[in-house]
Formats: structure tokens, sequence, C-alpha cells
């Protein structure tokens, strides 16, 4: 059975020991400067966000059909059975369209460094296929981040919800967003306020994929599917500034009123 993150917010205590666990697990370095940085990054695969005494996590959604490994040519990222959306450095060649094919802005590149890597929260996949926990959920002290079966913590979040319908937003965020994902938040404000899209389409998003290209034989549609997939990663990279753009206001807001 596929495996899943439930991330409920209302009973997070903003620790923030789970980016600390991520960071160890993937050989990442970690201060008290990183742990300020309220921002996913090529050095940070997972943040806690806090408004005001609400807290909400961000890493990457290892989605069930995701966009990122559709558009990867190399096939340097996979969707495995258990759930973990998974990277394979020595395949990737560096295009980024990855970066830009994510609905939701996660894979980060490491622009410093002689050989970059793409960097994204790969759900513990190592960890997953040893039945353990993923390391962010086995240290988290509340249960604010659990693991389990994915049709199980669907079950759970929804419960959550009708247990509590005014303790909740009635939303399931990564349920049915581009398809549906393998991580679920749950929240007492609305998502959008910690940036969270939620006009995302329900389906899964339309993609250019080499998987498809390579059964038409006929240059015509070829060319056609080329170009609107050039135009589809041109339209999503001015998308990506943009709300990189907006993040940045965001949280120079926000640094201003801390
Ligand atoms: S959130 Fe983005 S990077 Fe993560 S699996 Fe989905 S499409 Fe890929
Ligand atoms: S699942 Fe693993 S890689 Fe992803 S945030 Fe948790 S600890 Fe980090
Ligand atoms: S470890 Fe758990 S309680 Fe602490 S910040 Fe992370 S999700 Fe919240």
């Amino acid at each position: 059975m596929s495996k899943a993150l439930l991330y409920d917010a209302t009973i997070c205590i903003g620790c923030k020991q789970c980016e600390q666990a991520c960071a160890d697990q993937n050989k990442l370095p970690y201060n008290d400067t990183i742990a300020a940085e309220e921002r996913q990054s090529d050095h940070k695969l997972t943040a806690i966000l806090t408004r005001n005494d609400k807290f909400m996590r961000r890493l990457c959604m290892n989605c069930q059909e995701p966009s990122c490994a559709s558009v990867c040519p190399v096939g340097a990222l996979q969707k495995t059975a258990l759930g973990p959306v998974t990277y394979d450095a020595s395949k990737c060649m560096g295009c980024r369209y990855c970066m830009v094919a994510c609905p939701f802005s996660v894979p980060k590149y490491e622009w410093g460094k002689l050989f970059p890597k793409v960097q994204k929260c790969v759900m513990c996949p190592d960890r997953v296929a040893q039945g353990k926990q993923t390391a962010c959920a086995e240290i988290c002290p509340t249960g604010a981040t659990k693991f389990g079966e994915r049709d199980e913590l669907i079950a759970e979040a929804q419960q959550r919800i009708r247990d509590n319908p005014t303790k909740y937003v009635n939303h399931i965020y990564g349920l049915t967003e581009v398809g549906g994902t393998s991580v679920f938040l749950l929240s007492s404000v609305p998502f959008e306020d910690f940036g969270y899209r939620t006009n995302l389409s329900k389906d899964p998003l339309p993609m250019l994929t080499y998987q498809v290209l390579q059964h038409i034989p006929d240059f015509v549609p070829l060319g056609g599917m080329v170009l609107g997939g050039i135009w589809w990663i041109t339209h999503r990279r001015a998308e990506v500034a943009l709300a990189e753009a907006h993040e940045s206001a965001a949280q120079a807001k926000n640094g201003r009123k801390q």
C-alpha cells in the first residue's frame, strides 16, 4: 500500500524538530540562521512557517502524478509505488524543467555549487522502503506530522474534520489537488494565508512527457506538442518568477512585523 504524511497544523507547536531531522537525514546543514529561514531552499527541504500563533509546513507534496517527473527528459524524478517521488542526481542533466513544472514551486537548484543538483523532499525513500517512518514524522513530539498508509490517513483526516468542524477549515489539502498527493495538510486557517494555491486543478496537470512523445510518429502533432510544451513551460517560468517575487515580498513584510 502507498504511504503518506498527514500534517495537522492545529497540533503543531512550531518546534521545528522536523526541519532539524530532515536536515540530518539529508546531510544538510542546520543552525539558528537556517532555522529562521521560513522558506524551502536548496539547503532546506521542509520549512515551518509562522503567522501570529499559527503554523504550517511546506515540503514536496510527493504528488500521485507528479508533473516534475513527467517533464523530466531523463527520468531523474520518479514516483514510487510506496509514495515517495525520488530524485537521481546521476541522471539529472540540469535542465530544471521540474522547477518550472511543479505547481507548488518546490524543486530548488543548487546555484552556488560547482556540480549543482535539484533539491526537494523525497519522502525519505530508504526509510520508507525499510518499513520506517520518515525522519520528520518520527521526531515530531506532538504527532502533528504523522506517517502511515495513505488511505488510512485520508480517513483519519476526514474523521478529524467531522469531529471538529469548527476547528478545521473544511479542506484536506492534497486530497484532490492536481490529482492527489502523498502529503495531506489540515489547518484552522485558510491555506492561502500560508501561500498555498487553492485554485489548482483536481486533475493531474496536462504534461509534456517523453513517454507520450515517443509514441507519436507524426512530426506535425509532435511539433505542435513540443511548441505547446515550450509555451507552457515559458508561461510557468513567468508564473514561478512572479510567485517567488510575492514570496520574497511577503517574507520581507513578515520580517518587518516581527
Ligand atoms: S510537489 Fe512538485 S516537486 Fe513535489 S512531486 Fe509534486 S510536482 Fe514534483
Ligand atoms: S519526508 Fe524526509 S525528506 Fe521529506 S521533509 Fe520529512 S524528513 Fe525531510
Ligand atoms: S516537529 Fe512536529 S510539532 Fe514540531 S514543528 Fe515539526 S510538525 Fe510541528
